[in-house]
């Protein structure tokens, strides 16, 4: 990777740290900031040269095509310290891939590797103390870009904004989750932007899962817009399911999204020696494997939660709780793939990245 050196970002030091004030054993996730942020804005058809300088607001003006078109993509990806104090970024690579290929379905510029991926190491160099040791313990990162150009008129604007800022977080364990699969609603159809972290596609789900949380639950599994009958995501991550000892997860296409977490699950699986079968799952096999037991595991992969449980789901208003079980093959999946992140085990994939 070509880093940026120094010279070729404008460094401004916030005058005082934060960092003291933090309760860092209890964060919400992503409400609280580091002291820095990046920012670099792209006009006259090119990029100019990065800044990194004290987190604060900005302005922007009323037409900025961002609040009217929605013209904004983001990144979710973490960093993690070892033993050692060492701090290391996950298949770093990965996510600056999958921003780019944003950036050209929403028709917005592509960012450079030495400002994503270079800017990153940068920041990350100045923030090192907000990384905190210990399993569970990491720096949620959030690069992002918005379209920032003037005007009303409905069309890509010329100016966009790349930005990079930086959240404490514990682990995340988003308590019992039971989940509706969509009979109605849809995240994603063929053709649209369902692939792209797009910031449209997450404001889209808000209201049917607002719904499901009237119903009693947390999450929506997301089925296929044309059918309803294969089973796609699981709220804002991608889900496995287990059937007896076969793992099982929807291969990508235009509306599943290509989780890094997602494919390093499947990765770890073959590894690891278990059955794991990347093809669509039908809503009616679920059901048909609650009802006769073989059913054992459901899971949703992302980087914020890593693996997140699911209880039980809901279809047709007819609800079917999983069986508890001894040894889940999430829980195992999820343990080895953090003693990677956080240096524990040894990395024969070569996925991590040492700042
Ligand atoms: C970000 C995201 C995921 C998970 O991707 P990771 O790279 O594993 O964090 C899955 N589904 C959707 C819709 C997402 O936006």
């Amino acid at each position: 990777m070509d880093s940026i050196t120094p010279n070729e970002i404008d460094i401004v030091r916030a005058s005082s740290s934060k960092i003291n004030e933090i309760d860092f054993e209890n964060l919400a996730f992503g409400n609280i900031f580091t002291d820095h942020m990046l920012m670099c804005d792209f006009r006259d058809g090119k990029w100019q040269k990065p800044t990194i300088k004290p987190y604060e607001p900005f302005l922007l003006d009323p037409s900025a095509k961002v609040f009217h078109y929605g013209q904004a993509i983001f990144e979710g990806m973490k960093a993690y310290k070892d033993e050692s104090d060492d701090v290391w970024l996950f298949r770093p690579d990965e996510n600056f891939r999958r921003f780019n290929a944003s950036a050209k379905r929403m028709a917005m510029p592509e960012v450079p590797e030495d400002i994503f991926l270079g800017g990153l190491h940068e920041i990350l160099k100045i923030e090192k103390e907000w990384v905190r040791k210990g399993k569970g313990n990491t720096l949620y990162i959030r690069p992002f870009m918005i379209a920032i150009g003037t005007g009303v008129i409905a069309a890509p604007s010329t100016q966009y904004r790349f930005m990079i800022i930086l959240s404490p977080a514990k682990s995340y364990y988003s308590g019992e989750v039971k989940v509706i699969i969509a009979e109605h609603f849809s995240r994603a159809a063929n053709g649209g932007i369902g692939a792209a972290k797009a910031a449209g596609n997450y404001s889209a789900q808000f209201y049917p899962t607002k719904l499901a949380n009237d119903k009693g639950f947390q999450q929506i599994i997301w089925t296929d817009d044309a059918t309803h009958t294969k089973l796609e995501e699981a709220g804002t991550m991608n889900v496995f399911f287990r059937i007896n000892d076969t793992l099982f997860t929807a291969p990508t296409s235009e509306r599943i999204l290509d989780g890094v977490t997602r494919k390093s699950i499947i990765s770890l699986a073959e590894r690891e020696g278990i059955d794991i079968q990347v093809r669509s799952v039908l809503v009616a096999e679920l059901v048909e494997a609650a009802k006769n037991g073989s059913l054992k595991e459901i899971f949703g992969a992302g980087t914020a939660a890593v693996v997140n449980p699911i209880v039980g789901f809901s279809y047709q208003d007819e609800y079917f709780e999983l069986p508890k079980i001894e040894n889940s093959v999430a829980l195992k999946l999820k343990d080895k793939l953090t003693n990677i992140q956080y240096k524990l085990e040894e990395d024969t994939f070569g996925w991590t990245v040492k700042i």
